[in-house]
C-alpha cells in the first residue's frame, strides 16, 4: 500500500507510458516537474491534463510523498498551462478525479484543464 492507503502505483498505466514516450500524446507543456497534454477525448474547446512526472496515484499520495519541490513544481506547471494556453482572462476549469467515487480511470494523479467556452457551474450528478 501507499501512504494514501491505495495499491502500490502501476508503472504500467498509460500516462506513465506516455511520460516514458511509449504512447504518442499532443504535448502541450513540459517542463522538469510536469507533463500536459491534449486529453484525447475532449469534453472542451481546451482539455489538457496536467501530471506531475513522479509516480503518485492520487492527491492524498502526493501530497504525502513528494517532495516540496516537486508539489511546487507540479502546482506552478498547471498555472503555467492555463497562462500559455491563453486562459487566464476567459477563465477555466481545474478538475482532479480521485478514486472509484471521483471516477478516476487513470490511475497516475492528473489534474483536468477545461477551456474555451463558459463551463456552467461545478458539476452534473450521474
Ligand atoms: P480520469 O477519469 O482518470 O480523471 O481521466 C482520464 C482521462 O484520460 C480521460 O479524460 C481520458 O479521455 C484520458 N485518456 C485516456 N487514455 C488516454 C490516452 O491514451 N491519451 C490521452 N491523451 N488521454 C487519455
Amino acid at each position: 500500500m501507499t501512504v494514501s492507503g491505495l495499491p502500490p502505483y502501476d508503472d504500467t498505466n498509460i500516462f506513465a507510458r506516455i511520460l516514458r514516450g511509449e504512447i504518442p500524446a499532443k504535448r502541450v507543456y513540459e517542463d522538469e516537474w510536469a507533463l500536459a497534454f491534449h486529453d484525447i477525448a475532449p469534453q472542451a474547446p481546451n482539455h489538457v491534463l496536467v501530471i506531475p512526472k513522479g509516480k503518485y496515484c492520487s492527491f492524498a499520495d502526493f501530497s504525502a510523498a513528494a517532495s516540496d519541490a516537486e508539489i511546487a513544481g507540479f502546482i506552478r506547471a498547471v498555472g503555467n498551462v492555463a497562462r500559455e494556453l491563453g486562459l487566464e482572462e476567459p477563465g477555466y476549469r481545474l478538475l482532479a478525479n480521485m478514486g472509484n467515487h471521483g471516477g478516476q480511470e487513470v490511475p497516475h494523479l492528473h489534474v483536468h484543464l477545461f477551456g474555451g467556452r463558459f463551463l456552467g457551474r461545478m458539476i452534473s450528478a450521474g
